[in-house]
């Protein structure tokens, strides 16, 4: 996508001419049952940036009121872009993502629709990230928030976990901070996936974990690093192996969030309530009595319908469950190139109606403020003050959001004020 304009750096923006949800009741509102009209929805609606940063959103009276209380100099400046009866929704947060990899896996794909295991597995992508150049690294991680991006995500969860080896991951780091911050791509919030595979190097898991422990996390944080996540899961690292890792972690000053009972009840999610995780992922398997222990803990479970869609899995997470008992349900593409190669929260949202029973308003909050959320970031919604990060979507009214699929609906991306076209 090419900018149309500069209006982030000290300009101004004036979209105006169709819908527009802003979700600014998306905090105060429970997720479970939410409608638009509680999120901000505004049937002829405009949002006017400055600077890169909400002005004002909502109905167009009262935006263009706003416009004209502007000093002079801010009004003749000011660009504009008619959304012709398009919807505009506050950009997309993607959760949960793996796009920091070479090696591409389509012949695993083709052996599983023919019954067979995988060839090639996460291995295969381990070796060729490892063998990669710095600069191929680069250009892979690039060309996937860039296509991200295209399809209106606009903030993304980035996650290492493609070296397997303590220096390697703390440098997967650095690159998704070098990567994550040039224009026309989502910003990136960086999380240290170091347990995320059997490290070949290592005899036993717990010797990779410690190699982690004392050779990663304490640099994690100078290295860029926000979050921490393992793939906690029956037959790959422990409920201890886990809490061990995520809590030499917090201690290293990082946040936390976790791979969660996605083919297997392993009983991770447990630890979204001893540990206080901002987010428990996948959760496809979670028992019953531990939905109760993520709302008590405010951990947002961060699900992904797209790897149940690709993987086949039987038995999605509980979805509504989760939206009764209070608990916030984003939704994310676990974007990788084994279970999910899929860069389109659109597809996400489509797979979170379609699969998990969500409404389309509940969906539009799973890919934005409860995403948002569950990175602790300031994001997701349209409300004065926010960063201006918004999508044009080729849909007249949003009760459509997440109902077709198979085509990218994102006809403008917005970010920080800027219009990417
Ligand atoms: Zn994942």
């Amino acid at each position: 996508m090419i900018p149309r304009s500069t209006a982030g750096a000290g300009g101004a923006l004036l979209l105006h001419g169709g819908p527009i949800v802003t979700n600014q009741g998306a905090r105060a509102t429970p997720q479970g049952g939410v409608t638009f009209d509680r999120l901000g929805y505004y049937v002829r609606g405009a949002l006017l940036a400055v600077d890169g940063i909400v002005h004002a959103a909502g109905a167009e009276g009262e935006v263009r009121q706003a416009l004209r209380a502007l000093p002079e100099p801010r009004r003749r400046r000011i660009e504009e872009l008619d959304l012709r009866g398009r919807l505009l929704l506050p950009g997309f947060v993607d959760a949960h993502t793996h796009p920091l990899y070479v090696g591409d896996r389509e012949p695993d794909f083709a052996a599983r629709l023919a019954g067979r295991a995988p060839e090639l597995g996460m291995a295969y992508t381990v070796r060729k990230t490892r063998a990669a150049s710095p600069a191929e690294r680069e250009a892979a991680l690039s060309a996937h928030l860039r296509t991200m991006f295209r399809h209106g995500t606009t903030a993304a969860e980035v996650k290492t976990g493609y070296d397997l080896r303590p220096e390697g991951e703390l440098e997967l780091l650095r690159t998704i901070v070098r990567v994550g911050h040039a224009p026309g791509m989502p910003r990136v919030v960086p999380t240290l996936t170091g347990p995320h595979a059997h490290a070949p190097e290592y005899d036993d898991d717990d010797a990779f974990v410690d190699a982690l422990i004392e050779r990663a996390l304490p640099h994690a944080r100078a290295a860029g690093g926000i979050y921490a996540d393992a793939f906690c899961e029956p037959g790959y690292f422990t409920v201890e192996q886990s809490r061990r890792y995520l809590r030499a972690a917090r201690e290293h000053g990082l946040r936390l969030r976790l791979h969660c009972d996605e083919f297997a009840a392993g009983g991770a999610a447990a630890l979204a309530e001893e540990l206080a995780l901002d987010a428990a992922d996948h959760l496809n398997r979670i028992a019953p009595d531990h939905i109760a222990g993520l709302a008590r803990a405010g951990t947002v479970a961060v699900l992904c319908p797209t790897t149940v869609w690709y993987m086949g899995v039987a038995q999605p997470a509980p979805a509504r469950a989760m939206l009764d008992a209070g608990v916030q349900v984003a939704l994310a593409t676990d974007f990788n190139p084994g279970t999910a190669p899929c860069p389109s929260l659109q597809m996400a949202a489509h797979l979170g109606r379609r699969l998990l029973g969500l409404s389309a308003a509940e969906a539009l909050v799973g890919v934005t403020a409860a995403a948002a959320h569950s990175l602790r970031l300031r994001a997701g919604t349209l409300e004065a003050g926010e960063r201006a990060d918004a999508v044009v979507m080729e849909m007249g009214d949003p009760r459509e959001f997440g109902w077709s699929f198979g085509g990218n609906l994102a006809a403008a991306v917005v970010s920080a004020g800027e219009a990417y076209t």
